[in-house]
């Protein structure tokens, strides 16, 4: 897998209700889900820590 040094964008599954949002991999902040709220990604510093499952890359 190349790196992509700006980050790209994922296609995440909320574990808690199910519905799917994009996120950014290299978020600043916790994303929250949009419909329940519920933890998506934790930032690392890096790379975020997805909580939720990844369905895929958004290119
Ligand atoms: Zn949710």
């Amino acid at each position: 897998m190349i790196p992509t040094p700006r980050g790209r964008f994922l296609r995440i599954k909320c574990e808690d209700c199910g519905g799917e949002q994009i996120i950014f991999d290299r978020a600043a902040t916790v994303v929250a889900c949009l419909v329940c709220g519920a933890t998506l990604a934790r930032p690392t510093g890096g790379k975020v820590a997805i909580e939720g499952e990844v369905l895929g890359a958004v290119e």
